[in-house]
């Protein structure tokens, strides 16, 4: 038996018409860049996300990066985020040239804890970029509250998360849609991927969309006037053909990832690992997790991810080293330790195959070989 992280070949077989139709269509019209599949898409994708304004560009990471350009922050700007993340988040902070802050996660989501954002605020601070990991939500309220306290600009990286839903209670609840911009990737392994690279900016606020669509053509408006210095961050058409063809199925893939994760608790809860203390479970605190990510704590973790390996079973580490720690980072004068929460995820995390056509018979596998290795 092997059984992969993620295993796209068998989505595609499922998909395969509907793509290959959209994927010919554009073949035929021979519009690559902008055009109808790229306005349908960032509708379309709004739409779902509850939110007015889509703006397509060339990935997640682009995203982040054009967002904080439309806030013009960058040199002397501070900008508040979770070390617990894949790299674009601070990344893109960097890259404008702005500082960032980081601030520790919550032991049970993995999420910024918003309670110690208020400490890390200063004067330079100009916005706050939360990250929904695996899939879910962090709790938004308590962040927006000082978001707005402080005159602070909310850039959600919910990359992981498209269709996740924080509580009904709230008018804008969906990820992305309730701070002032929402940053999606299309990469191949988020829940909606595309067949390379895209992203999307989502907002409500008119201007910062049209803001975005100048910046992500060189801040050209009209073509070959530049009051601003924009890039190249379009998405392609194909690629938005992609994920227009794509979305359709996105609350069923969704579905069937919740289902995934319910598998693997009653699994797990009828073993006695958990009594044991050897895993730990994810769990939901919010209305809707996406699981992009199915993600224990796990004693003994890497001897542990050997091990299934040579049992045929991929599992991965989100993330080994939290970005305080990163070397590229090193100017920012972060210790270790400093993070303690995200230091000890770091530590015991694992992530185990969730992909939506994952078998039974493979959940059963995996969930039995992690028992026969504490059984040891
Ligand atoms: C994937 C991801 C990104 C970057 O998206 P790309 O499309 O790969 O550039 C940013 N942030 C998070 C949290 C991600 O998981």
């Amino acid at each position: 038996m092997y059984i992969p992280l993620l295993d796209l070949s068998r989505q595609y077989d499922f998909i395969k018409e509907y793509v290959d139709e959209a994927i010919e269509e554009v073949l035929a019209s021979q519009r690559f860049i902008g055009g109808p599949k790229v306005e349908a898409c960032e509708k379309e994708v709004a739409t779902y996300c509850e939110c007015a304004y889509g703006v397509g560009v060339s990935s997640g990471s682009d995203a982040l990066l054009i967002a904080l350009m439309a806030e013009e922050i960058g040199p002397g700007d501070e900008v508040v985020t979770t070390p617990y993340t894949f790299f674009a988040t601070a990344g893109a902070i960097a890259r404008v040239g702005a500082t960032p802050v980081f601030v520790d996660i919550d032991p049970v989501t993995y999420n910024l804890d918003p309670t110690q954002i208020q400490d890390a605020i200063t004067d330079k601070t100009r916005a706050i970029i939360p990250v929904h990991l695996f899939g879910q939500m962090l709790e938004m309220s308590p962040l927006l509250a000082i978001s707005r306290k402080y005159g602070l600009v909310v850039i959600e990286d919910a990359a992981q998360a498209i269709g996740a839903r924080y509580r009904r209670i709230y008018n804008r609840n969906m990820a992305g849609s309730m701070g002032d911009y929402g940053c999606f990737s299309f990469f191949p392994t988020k829940n909606l991927g595309c067949f390379g690279d895209g992203g999307m900016v989502i907002t409500n606020d008119k201007e910062r969309a049209e803001k975005l669509k100048i910046l992500r053509s060189h801040g050209a408006s009209p073509k070959y006037h530049h009051a601003l210095v924009g890039g190249n961050f379009r998405l392609d058409a194909l690629q938005a053909a992609i994920v227009l063809a794509k979305l359709p199925f996105l609350d069923s893939w969704i579905k069937r990832r919740q289902d995934n994760a319910s598998r693997y608790n009653n699994l797990f809860s009828s073993s006695s690992l958990i009594d044991r203390g050897k895993v730990e479970l994810p769990e939901i605190v919010t209305e809707r997790h996406v699981f992009n990510q199915y993600v224990i704590r796990a004693k003994q973790r890497d001897a542990l991810r050997s091990f299934l390996k040579e049992q045929g079973i991929a599992t991965e580490v989100y993330y080994p080293v939290p970005l305080h720690l990163q070397k590229c980072f090193a100017y920012l004068n972060y210790a270790s330790e400093d993070f303690p929460v995200s230091e000890q995820a770091a530590n015991v995390s694992l992530a185990l195959p969730i992909f939506p056509e994952l078998t039974d018979d493979e959940a059963v596998y995996i969930v039995e070989k992690i028992l026969a290795f504490y059984q040891n």
